[in-house]
């Protein structure tokens, strides 16, 4: 039997993990990557669930658990960086569970990076112009005009995906806004004050700040607020859009805004993507291509890694059948996808509470988390919405 050939697009955590999974059933992938060198950096996440779950099948979770963040408390200031309350990160270990963990975006990259790279060809600096199938192979034209030819195409080049666009039409049929923009990056250094091995929240009525100390030197902001026209937001660009909205004087906040690089900066509008379906013959998209659940769902990761698992699985199970296999993957997942989309639009008042009502109402339980007994009934919940 001749080797089966995948061109996955994108090498994000989707892409990546799908590599690794594929040269783990024996195919031969080929990743082309936009960007001229590897992208890393961003933010903390939380991963767990069947991302968790598959990263142990895939070899990779003793390097993973190797980055994670081990002890953080979740402090919560008031503007001006008078403390408010504080999460232990005792109570913070028993919501995770031991089936989750917080790392560095980026780390998560790197491991499956470090995993895949004698396995695959991963071509930076390039993109596709054009695709085009039939029901024996499919075709991709590059930027550069060469062609490459493949059993399989796996768009898994995120929520502005042009594989989604060349093969299943334009973003705006499938992105649903949530009314929000995202700012992350990480920090040379902590702000003056941020307590050390801890995730420090400032919260007011439509936007929150977090600075993150992920130890080791490593430390990331972020920052959520609500928008009524993202697009006009990202046309301002982070520095001038972030200083509008985060005026005056504020703990930490003017000097973090003044020295961002803003080509570092992930700088995007909150969006789902909804699709009816995620494949069309021969080509499938994963990750945020394919369902952006949005960081409010904070599942994206894990989704990402769990698809590429699960794709795996399914491809080795219908051998030859790739049609098959596709329809298998999406009935399989889908459900939990639908399920997360839905946790991520019922959370925006989470993140960036719309009222007082809601912030208070937001507060609430984290202030009782500290309370033994509702920190058992907590984790049950929380382990659901993953929220760092
Ligand atoms: C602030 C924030 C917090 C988050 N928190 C969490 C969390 O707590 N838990 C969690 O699980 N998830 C979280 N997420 C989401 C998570 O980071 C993503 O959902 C996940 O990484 C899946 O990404 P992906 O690989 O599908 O896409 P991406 O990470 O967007 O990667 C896509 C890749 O494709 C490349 N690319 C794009 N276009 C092209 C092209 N045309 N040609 C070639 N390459 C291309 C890009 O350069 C990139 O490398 C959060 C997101 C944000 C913004």
């Amino acid at each position: 039997m001749t080797t089966k050939r995948a061109i996955i697009v994108g090498a994000g955590i989707a892409g990546l993990a799908a590599a690794l999974r594929l040269s783990q059933i024996g195919w031969e992938p080929l990743v082309l990557e936009r960007s001229p060198a590897r992208r890393g950096g961003g933010y903390a996440v939380i991963f767990s669930g069947i991302g968790y779950e598959a990263a142990d099948r895939m070899g990779v979770l003793p390097a993973l658990r190797a980055h994670q963040v081990v002890a953080f408390d979740l402090a919560y200031l008031r503007a001006d960086g008078r403390p408010r309350f504080t999460v232990p990160h005792s109570t913070v270990r028993k919501v995770l569970g031991d089936g989750g963990m917080a790392l560095l975006r980026g780390a998560i990259e790197d491991v499956l990076y470090e995993a895949v790279a004698d396995q695959a060809e991963i071509r930076f600096g390039t993109t596709i112009t054009a695709v085009s199938q039939d029901a024996d192979m499919v075709e991709v034209a590059l930027a550069d005009g060469s062609v490459e030819r493949a059993d399989l195409l796996v768009g898994a080049d995120g929520l502005h995906s042009s594989v989604r666009t060349l093969v299943f039409g334009p973003e705006e049929r499938f992105r649903r806004d949530l009314g929000h923009v995202v700012a992350a990056f990480t920090l040379d250094e902590l702000p003056g004050g941020a307590p050390e091995r801890a995730f420090t929240t400032v919260s007011g009525v439509g936007r929150t700040f977090t600075v993150a100390d992920l130890g080791g030197g490593r430390s990331a902001a972020f920052f959520t607020y609500s928008a009524a026209d993202p697009d006009a937001e990202l046309a301002k660009g982070p520095r001038r859009a972030l200083q509008q909205e985060y005026p005056g004087p504020r703990w930490a906040v003017p000097e973090l805004i003044a020295d961002l690089d803003e080509e570092a900066v992930y700088f995007d509008s909150v969006s789902q993507i909804v699709m009816d379906r995620w494949s069309e013959g021969r080509v499938v998209l994963l990750g945020d291509a394919a369902w952006c659940v949005t960081l409010f769902a904070g599942y994206g990761s894990s989704l990402a890694v769990g698809g590429a698992d699960l794709l795996g699985a399914e491809l080795e199970r219908h051998s030859g059948d790739i049609p098959a296999a596709l329809r298998a993957w999406e009935a399989g997942l889908r459900p939990e996808v639908v399920e997360r989309q839905r946790k991520g639009r019922a959370n925006t008042g989470v993140h960036a509470p719309r009222n007082r009502f809601e912030l208070a109402l937001r507060d609430l339980p984290l202030r009782l988390a500290t309370v033994p007994p509702v920190t058992h009934l907590l984790s049950r919940h929380l382990r659901f919405h993953n929220e760092p």
